[in-house]
């Protein structure tokens, strides 16, 4: 699968979809990203070169891990040396080098320092909630619940992902996301105000991707884990969520929980249990390994 960005008076260029690639390109277009980062294979140097010539990127290859060569593409050289030279410290925190806002590549850090050899470690989405006033009404743009990098840890984290990319056959899971990075909350007025200039860029580059993302990404969220989750399709009704279905993207829920959202009609959400039923009977609460995440 691949993306073809719509640049004004040129021909479309085609961007393959590795990880969130052609989102990261159109987050440098938008001038708030001054060096993009993809690991590649030796073969794939002549994709880059060619990326580089039709967008008039420099790039930089800095960085090997086994057979993988880290590249980065930027406008100017002096950025990618200096995403590089953060990149290559011991205790390396290149996000703002890589243009995230310095308070939330700031807060990943934290979380992923913390974490680095526990696979059991809470999801970061639950970091970013509890520094969220109010999970009602989040901003769409920074929904980062289906972007799993540098985020999952687990041992078996590649059966789970094929797993999902088979649940959501058709659906670019690398492309749900606006923002290449973790948001410190959900509602950091610095990521807003990036991933607005992103947004904008994405629908006149990549309006088939943006239009998915509106309808992917603009959904309240019943969330256990980064494979684990239910998006919603319904309506608040006073203090409760009256949902028709559960929609695409499709989490790897178990059978007992997925009968009971095929059931259910109803979320009742508050600080400490999500409540799912079906009319007034209650099928299920879940304490604190849930999360209701309410994306508009
Ligand atoms: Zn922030």
């Amino acid at each position: 699968m691949s993306y073809r960005l719509r640049l004004p008076g040129r021909e479309p260029v085609e961007v393959p979809s590795w990880g969130n690639l052609a989102i990261e390109l159109v987050a440098e277009r938008a001038g708030v990203k001054p060096a993009v980062q993809a690991w590649i294979d030796e073969s794939d140097r002549p994709v880059i070169a060619r990326l580089a010539r039709e967008l008039d990127l420099a790039t930089l290859e800095h960085a090997r891990n086994g057979e993988r060569i880290g590249v980065m593409l930027g406008k100017r050289p002096g950025d990618l040396e200096l995403a590089a030279g953060e990149w290559a410290k011991p205790d390396s925190n290149p996000g703002v080098a890589l243009g995230y806002p310095d308070c939330c590549s700031t807060a990943y850090k934290l979380w992923h320092h913390s974490n680095q050899h526990d696979a059991s470690y809470p999801d970061i989405v639950f970091t970013v909630a509890e520094k969220t006033t109010g999970l009602r009404g989040l901003p769409a743009a920074l929904n980062d619940l289906f972007y799993f990098f540098s985020r999952n840890r687990s041992p078996d984290a590649e059966p789970r992902r094929r797993r999902l990319e088979q649940l959501n056959a058709g659906l670019d899971l690398n492309g749900l996301n606006l923002i290449g990075w973790h948001p410190c909350s959900y509602r950091c007025k610095n990521s807003l105000a990036v991933a607005a200039k992103i947004r904008a860029a994405l629908e006149t580059l990549l309006p088939e991707l943006a239009a998915v993302q509106r309808l992917c990404l603009s959904r309240p969220v019943l969330f256990w884990d980064w494979d684990r989750f239910a998006a919603l399709k319904g309506a608040w009704r006073g203090e409760d969520f009256f949902y028709e279905k559960v929609a695409p993207p499709f989490g790897a829920l178990d059978a007992k929980t997925s009968d009971i959202l095929r059931r259910g009609d109803r979320i009742k959400a508050s600080e400490k249990t999500v409540e799912v039923l079906k009319g007034d009977e209650s099928l299920a609460v879940y304490g604190r390994g849930a999360l209701f995440l309410d994306f508009q």
